[in-house]
């Protein structure tokens, strides 16, 4: 089976508050044909339905402290204990550790010595490529920092990434859905429907084994505690999210997650303790979804079925 996986920074399952949860009253559509017409917050999940299932998935590690990114991201990218490995919840950047972590165990990695194809579908920037071909230098040039998205990703070979020439023809889709940021950032790229970029992501999903698309404004949006655009935000990304569930094959397999709260609970700046919801939509999705209790079973969840 085919899979995509649509990785979602910072969205965690909140209270029914619309005073702090903009998932309350942002207008999400395809999010919520996903969940039998609620919107995702925690009284929506778990959740069932015809080929869809969500399950309340738990980013904590069984470490102290609030979840961070580049240790719940090599949990879901690899299904291996970063946060343990290292005894805390890393931010933002992977340390030697966790990159080991994700050298060996990386998903796409894992799809790629199959012999499946995997891809990474956001268009990365000119300077990835370059610091790619400098021999990707750790203290010369620090233009250039990988997440651990994309070090999982590089462990699978450079051939998984999508460049600006591919997003142009419409074969990736920037890190903000419609460009905008892309093009405030001065790249000469033409404003696209969201749901477009949806339709696109579809396409290119259709034609690859495994494929990531990661989105993370939800948890910019999340820190700058700013109602209006994280509504915003999240609408783009629910328009997003339709393209891609009518134009994507119904054999495909579909897995939204994300490594821990944020954009859910405007009345605090950092990450929240709240879980997140893992949602699977296609054939079989109750019997991944079920497996799914933790950011750590995401990853052998998926490997069980692609190909
Ligand atoms: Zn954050």
């Amino acid at each position: 089976m085919r899979v995509m996986m649509f990785f979602i920074d910072g969205l965690g399952l909140g209270d029914d508050d619309p005073a702090r949860n903009p998932l309350m009253t942002a207008e999400m559509p395809a999010f919520r044909s996903l969940l039998g017409g609620r919107p995702l917050w925690r009284g929506a999940v778990p959740y069932s339905g015809p080929n869809v299932a969500a399950v309340v998935t738990d980013p904590s590690l069984g470490v102290p402290g609030l979840p961070q990114s580049a240790t719940g991201q090599t949990a879901i990218f690899t299904g291996q204990n970063g946060a343990r490995a290292i005894g805390r919840h890393l931010n933002a950047y992977p340390t030697p550790t966790l990159k080991a972590i994700l050298n060996e165990h990386s998903i796409f990695k894992r799809v790629v010595e199959r012999g499946l194809t995997a891809t990474f579908l956001n268009a990365f920037r000119p300077e990835f490529f370059e610091w790619v071909a400098a021999g990707q230098p750790l203290q010369a040039d620090r233009r250039y920092r990988p997440s651990a998205s994309t070090v999982a990703a590089l462990a699978a070979g450079i051939q998984v990434f999508r460049d600006f020439d591919q997003l142009r023809r419409g074969e990736a889709v920037g890190f903000d859905i419609d460009h905008h940021v892309l093009r405030q950032m001065g790249y000469d790229l033409d404003p696209v429907d969201p749901a477009e970029a949806g339709r696109r992501a579809a396409r290119v999903a259709a034609e690859h084994h495994f494929t990531l698309y990661e989105h993370f404004l939800t948890d910019r949006a999340g820190h700058a505690r700013d109602m209006d655009e994280a509504r915003r935000v999240l609408e783009r990304l629910d328009r997003f999210l339709g393209g891609l569930l009518e134009a994507l094959p119904d054999d495909h397999l579909l897995v939204i997650t994300s490594d821990h709260g944020n954009i859910e609970d405007l009345s605090v700046k950092p990450h929240t303790f709240n879980p997140v919801a893992t949602i699977v939509r296609g054939p079989g999705a109750g019997d991944v979804a079920r497996r799914i209790r933790s950011l750590l079973d995401i990853a052998p969840a998926i490997l069980d079925v692609v190909g």
